[in-house]
């Protein structure tokens, strides 16, 4: 059978959630490229922030994500986050997330920019594991069909309301139809666009380019997080240090040893990931180093075996003892703050098209996101996905407010120089240089015209790399015209030619196909 109730790309915690919660509304098919566990999700270390504590509050958890978001944050879409956080984290616990605890209660720890402890975590430095392995349990032991090694390629769209999707047999090479009324994408990000990244293989931004293709809105894309502390190790990819460890006490320093961040920020090593992020570029470029180190040698040994048990194993298994020496770290891109825009129910422009997790654009990051914030993100917008496919009745154009936005197209480009051929690693060294922490117009210039070139060059694709390098050529154009538009820094978007932020560029830019 090929017909569904629900098609669900992705399975990671948005495609996972959301799969057990449609379970008890009709039929549901999970297609996902490579085998289930393979996401983002699974290597998230941090963990989940709500204010389930006494001392926290809604109101405080909407204020730092609204101060995090830098004047962009969609403020009802906050107060949704927010206030229906605690529930959602609830769900969880049901579905038998084992989160760690303190004297019986949840234990919660602090990340940059949150004003208290609200972080749930499991495993220590483990959360996305833990959830990830919980949540595909439940789908392997449900009802739900699970296609792996199945690669998305075209959402089917039949006047303005979604029809299915087609999909890639990446074992066979053959092409397949599936049919359905609700169509999900929870396809995750697109870190791999950048050489230096903490993402997983998969996120290659297939969703947008699903959804760009299929006439829906996509927003904010300028705004890509890089984490200030990947691991940098030469022959090793960067492999994310976690917030968490500067939120226990570790201290950042240059190579000769200084502790640099009170230089920049009041916030010192917890202040926002863009502060840290470009306060470790300058430190970098000072010091003639392409790295900085984090010191946690001040910490009880115990307190770093026990809370960070994965990264003290990771530093370990390559040679470093983190409770007797520094760890070597640099920034890499992190986390997409814009996507598929969808309102407040998870809704595109297009009738039965839902987005959820990174690949959604739902307002509550704004131009920055609040540590902590993005699996919760997905619970909420999740949930309320399958309240609204619920109560619908006859499947009509959803209702999206146009909110401060300005619609562009993409540029055609204009290159007279020969270029290299396009590939992967074309693509990361181009965006890294280009695209990256600090921009600006020549760079993106640059960027957005080579980029449009490879994809007038590039051949129809037929296996999943070359799917991906499509989907990344695409998404990359996206980002790059974005970042050339918005003639201001903000949030995690710094222009070195306009480096100061700019009221006329309150406003959020979209672009449709
Ligand atoms: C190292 C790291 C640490 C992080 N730490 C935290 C943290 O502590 N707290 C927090 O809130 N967030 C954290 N994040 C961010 C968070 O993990 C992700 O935003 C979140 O897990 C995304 O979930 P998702 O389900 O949207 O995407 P993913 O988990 O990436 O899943 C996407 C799924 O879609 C599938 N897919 C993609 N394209 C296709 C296609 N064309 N066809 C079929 N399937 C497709 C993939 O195979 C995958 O199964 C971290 C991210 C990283 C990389």
């Amino acid at each position: 059978m090929n017909q569904y109730d629900y098609i669900i790309v992705g399975s990671g915690i948005a495609g996972l959630y959301t799969a057990l919660l449609a379970k008890g509304q009709g039929t549901v098919l999970i297609i996902t490229k490579g085998s289930i566990d393979d996401c983002n999700t699974k290597h998230a270390q941090g963990g989940i922030a709500a204010a389930i504590s006494k001392n926290d509050s809604p109101e405080l958890h909407f204020k730092d994500t609204i101060a995090a978001g830098d004047g962009l944050c969609d403020e009802e879409a906050v107060r949704i986050l927010v206030n229906e956080a605690p529930d959602r984290i609830t769900d969880l616990v049901n579905f038998g997330v084992p989160f760690d605890t303190i004297d019986g209660e949840i234990a919660l720890t602090m990340e940059a920019a949150h004003s208290i402890p609200r972080i749930l975590h499991a495993g220590g430095d483990a959360t996305g594991e833990h959830i990830e392995v919980t949540l595909s349990k439940q789908v392997r032991s449900s009802k739900i069909r699970v296609l792996e090694e199945c690669l998305a390629t075209e959402v089917l769209v039949e006047k303005k309301i979604v029809k299915g999707i087609k999909a890639l047999d990446c074992r066979t090479g053959s092409i397949e139809e599936f049919r359905c009324r609700y169509l999900i994408l929870a396809t995750g990000g697109a870190g791999q666009l950048f050489k230096f990244n903490t993402n997983s293989d998969i996120a290659t931004g297939d969703g947008i380019a699903l959804a760009y293709n299929a006439g829906a809105e996509i927003a904010d894309l300028e705004f890509f997080q890089f984490h200030p502390t990947a691991l940098r190790l030469p022959g090793v990819t960067p492999f994310l240090i976690s917030e968490a460890v500067r939120g226990e006490g570790g201290i950042l320093r240059n190579i000769d040893g200084y502790r640099f961040m009170p230089d920049y920020s009041s916030e010192a090593d917890l202040a926002p990931r863009d502060v840290v992020a470009r306060s470790i570029l300058y430190e970098m470029e000072k010091t003639g180093s392409d790295r900085v180190c984090i010191d946690v040698t001040h910490l009880p040994p115990h307190v770093i075996t026990t809370r960070f048990p994965h990264i003290y194993r990771f530093c370990l298994d390559h040679g470093r003892d983190i409770t007797k020496g520094t760890i070597a770290v640099a920034p890499a891109a992190h986390y997409m703050m814009g996507g598929i825009k969808t309102n407040s129910w998870g809704e595109t422009n297009i009738a039965g098209l839902f987005a959820t997790g990174e690949t959604a654009c739902t307002g509550v990051h704004g131009a920055n996101r609040l540590a902590s914030n993005s699996m919760l993100e997905v619970l909420v917008f999740s949930k309320r996905i399958m309240e609204k496919t619920r109560k619908i009745t006859a499947i009509e154009p959803p209702i999206i407010s146009e909110g401060a936005e300005i619609h562009y197209s993409l540029s055609q480009g204009e290159i007279s120089e020969v270029l290299p051929p396009p590939s992967l690693s074309a693509l990361q060294q181009l965006l890294w240089d280009d695209v990256g922490i600090i921009r600006n117009k020549e760079g993106l210039t640059k960027s957005a015209d080579i980029l449009a070139a490879w994809q007038r060059s590039l051949p129809q694709p037929t296996d999943r790399p070359s799917y991906e390098l499509n989907n990344l050529v695409l998404t990359g154009r996206l980002v790059s015209e974005a970042a050339l538009i918005r003639e201001e820094s903000r949030g995690a978007h710094f222009r070195s030619d306009f480096p100061h932020g700019s009221p006329q560029w309150q406003r959020h830019i979209a672009f449709t196909q």
